[in-house]
């Protein structure tokens, strides 16, 4: 089975539509892939860690977020 990584479109993140512009997914990912530098700012990503589970990506309201096969 094809390994999937979360890829993040940066074209269609817009952390002003999250709350105090705290990227939702970041707390949901348990491998901590996902890491905001401050409020209002794309996260980052260590996509190395990711397991493909795509719970972050339930998070995201504008479908930035999404596994993909690597
Ligand atoms: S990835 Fe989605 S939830 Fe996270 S900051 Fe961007 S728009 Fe918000
Ligand atoms: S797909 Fe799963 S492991 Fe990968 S960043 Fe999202 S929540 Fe974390």
């Amino acid at each position: 089975m094809p390994k999937a990584i979360v890829s993040l479109n940066y074209q269609l993140c817009d952390p002003n539509q999250c709350d105090q512009g705290v990227c939702r997914a970041v707390a949901l990912c348990r491998r901590k892939v996902l890491h905001q530098e401050k409020p209002f700012e794309p996260p980052q990503l260590n996509s190395e860690l990711c397991l493909g589970c795509a719970v972050c990506t339930t998070a995201c309201s504008v479908h930035a977020l999404m596994v993909l096969p690597w």
